[in-house]
């Protein structure tokens, strides 16, 4: 009963973060969404000696689908031992790109991922999805939307015609924030670079964004969900368009029909690219 009432609180809160971009803070954070520390700046022992149970996972998997909290870290990136090879933006190839950053520390992220989570789809994809970041099933297994939203959004694609494989599936962040919680400004703005060099390899016509934090970083704006989605964007000559995370769906059921329409649109706009080229 208790926890009826408080999915419906949270499905409130979340629809307002949705639309108005805006979070919601307590007064005191609760001790269960208190940041997690930041680790040490040289990186001991395997990364497999600080991945925790399965079990402890659902749990913390659970929590966040309650209450996403943005937690304040410092204001510029905490640089660590990156683990980036230097050259990584002269990589031809997503191959290429992705063996030079995989072991990426640019961020405190970097220290508390199970798995990098590059993305993953056809390389020469004519469709970019980018969502925010990982969560603990994309964690665990390294690839984007494998969990329950990543189901939601293969259905979403389906509904129009286009299946995983004919698309790019990425994040602004490549590793998952603790607790699913939103990524910091400096967690994003460590990463956003990775995520415009796969946008230049790829060559994408289109960007599908889901969610605000995915359309806010590419857009370089602070917008709320009502004044973007259903509209075209131009990021640097590629088309793109917002809609509403799928994990957000999951949690307001009522968004189905403006992401239903986002998509058709999508849908239209790619037919009306492929018959362009044809006759050009
Ligand atoms: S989130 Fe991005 S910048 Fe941070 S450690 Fe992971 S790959 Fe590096």
């Amino acid at each position: 009963m208790h926890k009826d009432i408080f999915d419906k609180i949270i499905v409130f809160f979340e629809g307002i973060r949705q639309q108005t971009g805006e979070y919601l803070y307590f007064e005191e954070m609760p001790k269960q969404y208190e940041a997690v520390p930041v680790p040490p700046t040289t990186k001991t022992g395997s990364q497999t000696s600080k991945e925790p149970q399965e079990s402890i996972i659902i749990m913390e998997e659970k929590k966040t689908e309650e209450i996403r909290q943005p937690i304040q870290l410092s204001a510029s990136p905490i640089l660590l031992d990156e683990k980036v090879l230097p050259d990584w933006d002269r990589a031809k190839s997503l191959d290429e790109l992705y063996n030079k950053i995989k072991d990426c520390q640019k961020c405190p992220l970097g220290m508390t991922r199970t798995k990098f989570v590059f993305g993953e789809g056809n390389p020469n994809a004519d469709i970019m999805v980018i969502g925010e970041a990982p969560g603990a099933d994309e964690d665990m297994q390294g690839r984007p939307f494998v969990g329950r939203a990543g189901q939601l959004l293969t259905k979403i694609l389906e509904s129009v015609g286009f299946e995983r494989k004919d698309v790019f599936i990425g994040n602004i962040n490549k590793c998952r924030p603790p607790g699913n919680r939103v990524p910091a400004k400096n967690e994003v703005e460590a990463c956003e670079p990775f995520l415009l060099k796969q946008i230049e390899l790829i060559r994408p016509k289109f960007i599908l964004a889901l969610g605000l934090t995915a359309a806010n970083t590419l857009l370089k704006s602070n917008y709320k969900m009502g004044d973007i989605r259903g509209k075209l964007f131009d990021y640097n000559g590629i088309q793109t368009l917002v809609t509403y995370h799928p994990a957000a769906l999951l949690r307001n059921p009522s968004w189905k029909k403006p992401v239903w329409e986002d998509m058709k649109l999508l849908r239209k706009l790619y037919d009306e690219s492929i018959e362009k080229s044809k006759k050009e």
